[in-house]
């Protein structure tokens, strides 16, 4: 077996599987696959993951067949998550698992969904996405027969603790990596371009609101001056693919210049650093912040958006109060885990795990006169 150590491909900052702290529970390695590719390949197996497909990303999945779904944005994260650890020497494996699975412990319904969560569970231990990846890849998950949960590596799990920006600055994270902090970054790439591909897709958002984003304005320049006859949607199209590499590039640019500079050479080093190592120029960081901030005013707050959105919430909101009243209507597992838990816990993981369509369905099922029960 070729052990990644002896891959001259890793920069000595990467993490490298045979100084992993392995999994919580031994098992025995594989013949031909490395520990990092299995723990991506378990990701991908997880009825976790399969869910996401009819998730809401922006758009609720009814509205129509050709907008981001969670599932369409967490494979656009893990792609550019996969092409900048490449380019930096990091281990791709890694970065792959930790895009593929940041997205898996979010609800239905999208933002309104978690709001609805939150709010449900306020004196019940709470609810976050971020957390509830956690709670899914170690133990709600129920494949093994050896072991609850997915036995991920010490360094996936760690990776998929979401650290905000300035997170390095107060304390210190008892372990880190570049692969984790990347992921980050490929994640808001990839949403704050498709979110605006969609929304102007959706005709919510419109080219002329665009004047005043620097992103944008320095791609549709070019484009104007070199495809002036090309169509308005291949020009979109071009416009997109064009912010993402440009941010891409950017990313990679400056966190080797940041790596360099910070005299990065272990993975040792990466643990000393108390900041950000992998991201954006100023520049591009504050056009990139720029776009986001359009997007929250004129896309997530649009009025059409919040309604269908809105209307999740509600779903959410019912159904956790039919559970609650009448915990014999859900499914053996979750009575069970409501033994072992609390109720509270129980019904939100129950729901949360739930697709949008999934949760429409039941909701039906229950306050529908009318609706079958099979
Ligand atoms: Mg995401």
């Amino acid at each position: 077996m070729i052990s990644p150590s002896t891959d001259p491909f890793l920069a000595p900052y990467a993490i490298h599987e045979e100084t992993s702290k392995g999994r919580k529970y031994r098992e025995k390695s594989h013949s031909f696959r490395g520990e990092f590719q299995r723990d991506r390949d378990r990701i991908i197996h997880s009825a976790a993951f399969r869910r996401l497909q009819y998730k809401t990303q922006v758009f609720v999945n009814h509205e129509g067949d050709h907008y981001r779904t969670r599932l369409t944005h967490t494979l656009e994260t893990a792609q550019i998550a996969r092409t900048i650890a490449r380019a930096l020497h990091l281990n791709e494996d890694l970065t792959e698992t930790i895009a593929l699975a940041h997205d898996i412990g979010h609800g239905p319904f999208g933002h309104a969904g978690e709001w609805a969560l939150r709010d449900l569970m306020k004196r019940h231990g709470g609810f976050e996405h971020n957390q509830q990846c956690l709670r899914i890849v170690e133990h709600l998950e129920e494949s093994y027969p050896d072991f609850p949960g997915l036995n991920l590596m010490y360094e996936t799990l760690e990776g998929l603790k979401k650290h905000p920006e300035n997170f390095y600055k107060n304390r210190k994270p008892r372990f880190r990596s570049l692969e984790s902090e990347l992921v980050d970054i490929a994640d808001e790439i990839a949403y704050n371009s498709h979110d605006l591909d969609d929304g102007l897709r959706s005709g919510l958002v419109r080219e002329e609101h665009l004047s005043d984003l620097g992103l944008w304005q320095d791609v549709w320049k070019y484009i104007k001056r070199k495809y002036p006859k090309h169509p308005a949607l291949k020009k979109r199209r071009l416009a997109i693919r064009l912010i993402i590499n440009t941010l891409v590039v950017d990313c990679v640019q400056t966190t080797q210049a940041r790596i360099k500079r910070l005299g990065i050479k272990s993975l040792k080093d990466v643990q000393a650093v108390t900041r950000q190592v992998v991201g954006l120029s100023e520049v591009k960081k504050r056009q990139h912040v720029e776009l986001k901030r359009f997007l929250y005013k004129n896309l997530y707050s649009h009025s059409r958006v919040v309604r269908m959105t809105q209307k999740g919430q509600r779903f959410l909101e019912a159904l956790f109060r039919a559970y609650l009243k009448t915990p014999k209507v859900l499914p053996r597992d979750v009575q069970i885990r409501a033994k072992k838990e609390g109720i509270h816990r129980a019904v939100c993981d129950y729901i949360a795990g739930m697709t949008d369509r999934f949760a429409q369905d039941e909701y039906d099922r229950f306050f529908e006169p009318y609706e079958r029960l099979a």
